[in-house]
């Protein structure tokens, strides 16, 4: 089934405006570039690289990042040391060029370790993706030289207590103070890598009353510009090492240069930016924590044996049922999800949909996996401090990381049905 490229766009649901995208020659460049880097092998000798620094650093600080909530500082300096802190950048902009493909398997790669520091590292690339998009000269040489170079980590900043899980509506306002210059006024939620990072991709409206819904922008905010504060470090559920933290900013100025492509036309990031970079970085990290699991409960049938038999649970052929059929959820999640980032590499249009899909079962997927992995560690994986109690906690908030679970699917329902996809 084909579906226009334009059904997929938030712009038609909003405005009905049809994208017009900017500096379009260097954009299909880089993509056909993406598409061709899947297929050489340097992408593997990235992930051997990644395995390393999952295996050496991250692994090891894993329960401290997780008990102390505490933002996985050394994991992301070595990817920064590594070379990666640019891997989502065009090559023409000095970075690795890779795309949706390579950043979902790093982040698995991570995630199978640590999903914090899997996230941090995904929310990284997803802010310098949308830096990146329409870059000018001056945003690439004070931001994105830095990035490539490891120097600098930016995040994203939307989500907001007022509109919740529907990011794309921001509350903040943005307002010109003069030809030089805008101010910045509101509270963000959740923002991760907050209070760590060196700049925030920060969306917001313009400050006037009949300004249309969804018509917003991105402007970047450098960590230490005069008017932000934080509020209360982060303490959640799972997902401990983040630092999602409320970030307000009241009457930030920052020079009108900070701003990302033009003036309202953020709704044209949101569908070709930010969502499927953020979705693939997400469908990789949980991705990478249901495969742990599986691989938990594999390795306890093996060594758990009963006195009374003298079998280990591998011999019991209900558990190997069982174990069969949590293969094959996580394989076909796992071919979703790189079916996915594979199709965006590749330009093809129906690629989001795909996207969409990917994080949606994964979360499923995640949830799954881990809970049965508990079910079969029996008492010895539901001890806290188990690395499946770490990992349930952070599998839940799959669901909850916007776009959900429910608005992704009835995003996709949309799109199947050849209807907006913002109809609310
Ligand atoms: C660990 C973590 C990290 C995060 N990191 C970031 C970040 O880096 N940057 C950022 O900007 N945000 C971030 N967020 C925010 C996140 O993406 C969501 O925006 C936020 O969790 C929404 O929370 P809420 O309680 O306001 O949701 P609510 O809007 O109150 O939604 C509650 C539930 O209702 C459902 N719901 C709401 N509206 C609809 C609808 N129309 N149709 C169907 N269901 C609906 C939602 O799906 C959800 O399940 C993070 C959140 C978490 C938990």
């Amino acid at each position: 089934m084909a579906f226009a490229k334009e059904q997929m766009r938030f712009t038609d649901g909003l405005s009905g405006r049809r994208e017009q995208p900017r500096d379009g020659i260097s954009l299909r460049q880089d993509q056909e570039r993406r598409g061709n880097r899947m297929l050489d092998g340097e992408l593997n000798a990235i992930l051997a690289q990644v395995q390393e620094i999952a295996s050496d650093v991250v692994a090891p600080l894993s329960i401290e990042t997780d008990e102390q909530a505490r933002w996985p500082e050394p994991g992301l300096r070595s990817m920064q040391d590594a070379g990666f802190g640019g891997l989502v950048v065009p090559e023409r902009l000095g970075g690795k060029g890779h795309g949706l493909f390579a950043l979902t398997r790093v982040c698995e790669t991570l995630g199978r370790e640590c999903a914090s520091t899997a996230i941090c590292f995904g929310m990284h690339s997803v802010g310098t993706s949308v830096i990146a998009a329409h870059a000018t000269a001056d945003q690439q040489s004070r931001y994105l030289t830095p990035i490539c170079e490891g120097r600098h980590i930016t995040t994203l900043s939307l989500s907001e207590a007022g509109t919740g899980a529907h990011f794309y509506l921001p509350q903040t306002s943005l307002e010109a103070l003069d030809d030089e210059h805008y101010s910045i006024t509101g509270t963000k939620t959740f923002v991760t890598n907050g209070s760590c990072a060196d700049s925030y991709v920060v969306s917001a409206v313009a400050a006037e009353p009949d300004a249309p819904v969804g018509k917003f922008s991105c402007v970047i905010v450098d960590a230490d510009a005069d008017g932000i504060s934080w509020g209360a470090p982060w303490d959640g559920l799972g997902m401990r090492g983040n630092s999602s933290r409320s970030m307000e900013l009241r009457g930030v100025r920052l020079p009108r240069s900070n701003l990302l492509g033009s003036e309202g036309d953020q709704i044209w990031y949101t569908f070709n930016v930010i969502m499927p970079y953020f979705l693939v970085a997400m469908g990789g990290t949980f991705l990478g924590v249901a495969s742990s699991a599986l691989e938990e409960a594999r390795r306890h049938l093996l060594r758990r044996y009963h006195a009374h038999t003298g079998l280990n649970l591998a011999q019991n052929s209900v558990l190997q049922h069982r174990l069969a059929t949590l293969w094959g959820s996580l394989e076909r999640t796992r071919r979703l999800i790189y079916h996915a980032a594979q199709s965006y590499d590749a330009g093809e249009p129906d690629a989001l949909i795909a996207v969409m899909a990917a994080k949606a079962e994964v979360a499923d997927t995640a949830v799954l996996l881990v809970n049965e992995a508990m079910t079969f560690t029996g008492g010895i994986g539901y001890r806290k401090g188990s690395k499946l109690h770490r990992m349930l906690r952070d599998a839940r908030a799959c669901h909850l990381m916007s776009p959900t679970t429910d608005i992704l699917r009835v995003w996709i329902g949309r799109a199947l049905l050849g209807q907006p996809l913002l109809a609310d």
